[in-house]
């Protein structure tokens, strides 16, 4: 049987489990808000990593 996290926060995944496309690769997440924090953890490192190049 697979187990399924939620990409985001690590909850267990039930048959509610949506799929979504982040960063170039399918995740599973267990509701719609999820992906948008992790989005814009994503964008926030993207950015930190462009600044700090100077
Ligand atoms: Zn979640």
């Amino acid at each position: 049987m697979k187990k399924t996290k939620c990409a985001a926060c690590d909850c267990g995944l039930g048959p509610d489990a949506i799929s979504v496309k982040l960063g170039g690769k399918m995740v599973e997440i267990c509701c719609e808000e999820c992906p948008e924090a992790l989005k814009e953890a994503q964008n926030a490192a993207t950015a930190a990593v462009a600044t700090s190049k100077d």
